[in-house]
C-alpha cells in the first residue's frame, strides 16, 4: 500500500505553526487612557501621570497577550500610531518646530493644535485627520513639502521595546512602511510624495539595522496600501523600498489588511521579505495562489479571525480550510487576527448587561486572542487538545444560526418582496416642486437647520437620570417636551421658515434609533477609538430589523402642534445606521440596509400620516462606506442609494424630502447622490468658498441645495456679510429658487449663546437676498 502524501503527513509531526497579533486596543478596557490623556490637557494630571498609565496599559495589553509566539510592540500610542511613526521619522510640520516645550507637547500639539487661549501660547492648528482606509479610525495626516527632511527618533519605539522584554515578551516591533506612509501623507505643496522616497529610505533603515542590533528577529512592517489600486509608480515604488530594505539584518513581515491583494498580489508576494500577511477574512480566495508564489522559505501569515467586527468564529468550519495548509506549510504558517484588533472592543466580560444569549455569539478583542490560541491547538496538537472549547464554539454557533431573535420570517419576505417601484417616487422632481411650491409656500432663499439644538448639560442629566431609573418617563417626557417647545419658540422668534424640534430627546443620532429597533443590541464598554481620545460605541445589529412602533412621530407631533409654520421629522437613514454600527457577518450588507430601509420607509409614512410634510433622513455616514477600491464603489453605491430611496420615496408628492450629508466631496459621487432624488440636500460647504458646487450644475444636480452657510464646528458667529457674500457665490452657480439657507451641520455641540445671533444672522442674510431679487 502506497502511502498518500497527506497520511504521511499525519505519522509525522508536522512543524507547528506560529501565533502572533498584529495590534492591540490601547485605549483601555475602560478607557483608561482616554481618561488619563485628558485630565493630562486639562492639567490636572502630569506627565509622569500619564506615562505610568500608558506603561501600566501596555503591561497589561501584553498580559493580555500573554502565549503569543510574539507581541506586537509599537501598536501602542498616546493619540496615534501614525503620528507616532512622524514623530520616529522625525517628520514633524515646520509650524510645530522649534516651540518650547517637551516634546509631549509637541506632540499634542501637532495632534490637537493650540489656540490663542492657551497661556503660553504658542498657537499652532492641528494637522488634517482623515479616515484610516475603510475604518472609523483617524489618523493625524502626515505632512509633506519640498522642505521635508527625515531624521530618526527611535527612542519611543527601543524603550517600548525594552520594556516588553523586560516583562517577558518576545518583542515584534510594528511600523507602518515607507510607501503607505508617503501614499496617506499630504504634500502642503507641489511636492510629489513619491519624490521624497529616495531620502525616506535610509531613515527606515538605520531603524530596521538598529532593531537588528538590538536582538529584534522580526519586524512587522504594515503595508495596506497593497489592498489598494495603485498606479504603476507606486508599484514601482514597492519594488525600490523593499530591495532597499531587505538586507537590514531584520526579517519583515509584510503586513497587508481590510481587502484583497488583487492586481498587487504578485508585487506583494514577490517583494523580498521574510514573510507576507494576509488577510484571510477578505482575501480568503487569494490564500493558494499567494502560497505557489512564495519561497520555499517565506512565512505566510494568516489572518483568519476577524479583527474588525465582534462576531465569534466559526472555528470548525475554519479548522476544515486551514488544517490543509498548515500540513502544507508547517512552521512557515502563522496565525493572526485578519488586522489590528485596535478596531474591536476589549474585554467581552465586562459587559454585565447584555442579553446572555446575544453575549454567548460575541467576542471582543481578548476572546479573539483566545479564539486564536485555540485554533493554534488544534492545529499543532490537534483538534482534540481543544474539543470542550470546540464543542462550545459549535453550539453558540448554532444558537445563533437558529435563533428566532435573529431571523424573523416576516422581514425576509419583506425584503425579498422589495421591487424597483418601492424606491420611485410617483412623479418626477419638477412636478414634484410645483405641488410643493404650492402647498409649502416657503420664501425664496428658505431658511432652515440641519436638526439638532444645543443638546445642554441639563437635558444630558435628565436623559441620564431617567436611563437610571431616578427620572420616571413621564417626567423625563416632560422634560423634553419643554426643551422641544424652547427650541420651537427660539425659531418662531428668530424668523426660520421650516423649523425643527431639536432632538433633545435623542443621545445619539444611531443609538437613538437602534434602542428603538428590534435586532439591535448595546453594550456596556464596547469602545472603540474613533481619534485620540475620542471612542464610539457602535451599536450591534445581531438579527432582522423590524420597527415595533412609531420612534420619532409623538415628539414630532407634539413640535408641529405648537407653530403653523412647517415642523420638519428627523430621521437617520439606513445607511449611516449601517455604516455606523457593528454588522452581521452572516448576511451581505446590502440585505442589512433594506432591512434597516424598510424599517425607516415605515417612519416615514408614519410622519406623513402625521400631517409631517418635511422629512429629513440623514446620511451622514453614506460616503465612508465607499469600498478601498473605486472598482467596487459601483455596487456599493447601487444598493445604498437603493436603500435611501426605498426608504424615502414612499410618499405623495407634496411631502418634501430632505437629506443631509456633513461633507462636501461629491464631485466623483454626485451621479450616485442626484440618483437619490431628494427635494433638498444639505450639504457642508462654508470653509470652500462655494466653489465645490460647481458639481451641482442643472444637468448633473436638477434638485435643491441647501449649502452650509454657517460652520458649526466654530464657536465663531458668521456675520451676515459672510452669509450673503457665500450665497451669492452659491447663486452664481445655481439658480436661487433651488437654493435654501441653512448650517453646515447640526447644532448639538454648541450654545445657544451662540446659535442664537449666529441663526439671527443667517435669517437676516436670508431677507438680505431676497431684497436682490
Ligand atoms: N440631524 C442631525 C443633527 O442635526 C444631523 C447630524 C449629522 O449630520 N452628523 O444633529
Ligand atoms: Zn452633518
Amino acid at each position: 500500500m502506497s502511502l498518500q502524501p497527506s497520511n504521511n503527513n499525519s505519522l509525522q509531526p508536522t512543524p507547528k505553526s506560529r501565533l502572533h497579533n498584529l495590534g492591540f486596543p490601547r485605549i483601555g478596557a475602560h478607557r483608561e487612557l482616554k481618561f488619563a490623556v485628558e485630565a493630562f490637557w486639562k492639567g490636572e494630571q502630569n506627565e509622569a501621570d500619564l506615562l505610568a498609565t500608558a506603561a501600566e496599559l501596555r503591561k497589561q495589553n501584553w498580559q493580555r497577550q500573554a502565549g503569543l509566539d510574539w507581541v506586537p510592540v509599537g501598536d501602542f500610542s498616546l493619540y496615534d500610531q501614525v503620528l507616532d511613526l512622524s514623530f520616529t521619522l522625525g517628520n514633524l510640520p515646520a509650524r510645530v518646530q522649534g516651540l518650547e516645550g517637551s516634546e509631549l507637547d509637541q506632540y499634542f500639539r501637532v495632534a490637537r493644535g493650540r489656540s490663542a487661549n492657551d497661556s503660553a501660547c504658542n498657537c499652532v492648528h492641528a494637522g488634517e485627520m482623515t479616515k484610516w482606509f475603510d475604518t472609523n479610525y483617524h489618523y493625524i495626516v502626515p505632512e509633506f513639502s519640498a522642505e521635508t527632511r527625515f531624521s530618526l527618533n527611535p527612542n519611543r519605539l527601543l524603550a517600548q521595546i525594552e520594556e516588553a522584554r523586560a516583562q517577558g515578551h518576545n518583542a515584534k516591533p510594528v511600523l507602518v512602511g515607507p510607501i503607505t506612509y508617503l501614499l496617506i501623507g499630504k504634500a502642503k505643496d507641489e511636492t510629489d510624495p513619491l519624490s521624497l522616497l529616495a531620502q525616506l529610505l535610509p531613515v527606515y533603515a538605520e531603524l530596521l539595522k538598529l532593531l537588528a542590533d538590538k536582538g529584534i528577529e522580526w519586524v512587522q512592517i504594515d503595508e495596506p496600501a497593497l489592498v489598494t489600486e495603485l498606479e504603476p509608480q507606486w508599484q514601482a515604488a514597492f519594488r525600490t523600498a523593499y530591495a532597499t530594505l531587505s538586507d537590514s539584518g531584520v526579517k519583515l513581515l509584510l503586513t497587508t489588511y481590510f481587502g484583497q491583494l488583487r492586481d498587487n498580489l504578485e508585487l506583494a508576494a514577490s517583494l523580498p521579505v521574510a514573510g507576507l500577511h494576509l488577510d484571510a477574512i477578505n482575501a480568503g480566495d487569494e490564500v493558494a495562489a499567494v502560497i505557489e508564489q512564495l519561497n520555499a522559505d517565506q512565512v505566510l501569515s494568516l489572518g483568519v479571525v476577524n479583527g474588525r467586527n465582534i462576531w465569534k468564529t466559526d472555528l470548525s468550519t475554519l479548522l476544515d480550510w486551514l488544517e490543509p495548509v498548515a500540513r502544507q506549510l508547517g512552521e512557515r504558517l502563522w496565525i493572526a487576527p485578519s488586522c489590528s484588533l485596535l478596531h474591536v472592543p476589549v474585554d467581552l466580560n465586562n459587559e454585565q448587561a447584555l442579553d446572555a444569549e446575544i453575549r454567548s455569539w460575541l467576542a471582543f478583542a481578548e476572546q479573539k486572542l483566545d479564539e486564536l490560541r485555540v485554533i493554534h491547538s488544534a492545529l499543532n496538537a490537534g483538534r482534540g487538545s481543544v474539543a470542550a472549547e470546540l464543542a462550545e464554539n459549535l453550539a453558540a454557533l448554532n444558537s445563533r444560526r437558529t435563533s428566532p431573535r435573529v431571523h424573523n420570517p416576516r422581514v425576509q419576505k419583506a425584503v425579498a418582496a422589495i421591487d424597483a417601484g418601492l424606491g420611485q417616487r410617483q412623479s418626477t422632481y419638477p412636478q414634484r416642486a410645483a405641488v410643493q411650491r404650492d402647498q409649502l409656500n416657503l420664501p425664496l432663499y428658505p431658511t432652515t437647520t440641519i436638526g439638532s439644538f444645543p443638546q445642554t448639560p441639563e437635558i444630558r442629566k435628565a436623559r441620564l437620570a431617567f436611563k437610571k431609573g431616578e427620572l420616571k418617563a413621564a417626567d423625563y417626557e416632560t422634560r423634553m417636551k419643554q426643551e422641544i417647545k424652547f427650541a420651537v419658540r427660539q425659531q418662531e422668534t428668530l424668523g426660520l421658515d421650516v423649523l425643527v424640534h431639536g432632538e433633545a430627546e435623542r443621545n445619539d443620532m444611531v443609538e437613538y434609533f437602534g434602542e428603538q429597533l428590534d435586532g439591535y443590541a448595546f453594550s456596556q464598554f464596547g469602545w472603540v477609538q474613533s481619534y485620540g481620545s475620542r471612542c464610539v460605541k457602535p451599536p450591534i445589529l445581531f438579527g432582522d430589523i423590524s420597527r415595533p412602533q412609531a420612534m420619532t412621530v409623538n415628539w414630532t407631533r407634539y413640535a408641529q402642534s405648537l407653530t403653523d409654520l412647517p415642523m420638519k421629522g428627523m430621521l437617520t437613514g439606513p445607511v449611516t445606521i449601517l455604516n455606523w454600527s457593528f454588522v452581521r457577518d452572516d448576511q451581505p450588507r446590502s440585505v442589512s440596509c433594506y432591512q434597516l430601509a424598510l424599517a425607516i420607509r415605515a417612519e416615514v409614512q408614519d410622519l406623513e400620516r402625521a400631517g409631517i410634510d418635511i422629512i429629513q433622513i440623514d446620511e451622514a455616514a453614506l460616503r465612508e462606506g465607499l469600498p478601498l477600491r473605486r472598482g467596487q464603489w459601483a455596487e456599493y453605491l447601487n444598493w445604498a442609494v437603493e436603500a435611501f430611496r426605498i426608504t424615502a420615496n414612499g410618499v405623495a408628492d407634496g411631502t418634501q424630502i430632505h437629506t443631509h450629508m456633513c461633507y462636501s466631496e461629491f464631485n466623483d459621487i454626485i451621479e450616485a447622490i442626484a440618483h437619490m432624488d431628494a427635494d433638498v440636500i444639505t450639504i457642508e460647504t462654508s470653509r470652500s468658498d462655494m466653489e465645490l458646487l460647481d458639481v451641482f450644475d442643472e444637468f448633473r444636480y436638477p434638485n435643491e441645495i441647501g449649502p452650509g452657510v454657517y460652520d458649526i464646528h466654530s464657536p465663531n458667529i458668521p456675520s451676515v456679510e459672510q452669509m450673503v457674500k457665500l450665497m451669492r457665490l452659491a447663486a452664481e452657480r445655481i439658480p436661487a429658487e433651488r437654493l435654501w439657507v441653512n448650517p453646515d451641520c447640526g447644532l448639538k455641540t454648541r450654545q445657544w449663546s451662540e446659535v442664537i445671533p449666529a441663526l439671527q444672522n443667517m435669517v437676516d442674510a436670508a431677507k438680505a437676498l431676497r431684497e436682490d431679487k
